[in-house]
């Protein structure tokens, strides 16, 4: 295996998809990533917020 270069359908900027990440997607079944970190950490943050605003209108 060998580093992958990807285009991230997010911002369209390339990425390097490590062996390291490869080896960790495959054990993990994973299809290989679709955008780069910086898009991802940034989708996961939006996820976390709406449902932290989620948990807050249900307590209500
Ligand atoms: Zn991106």
């Amino acid at each position: 295996m060998e580093d992958k270069t990807l285009t991230c359908k997010e911002c369209g900027a390339e990425f390097i998809f490590t062996v390291r990440d490869q080896e960790f997607y495959n054990q993990n079944n994973f299809s290989e990533p679709l955008r780069c970190k910086p898009c991802r950490d940034a989708r996961k943050q939006n996820r976390n917020a709406n449902r932290d605003r989620f948990d807050f209108n249900r307590n209500n």
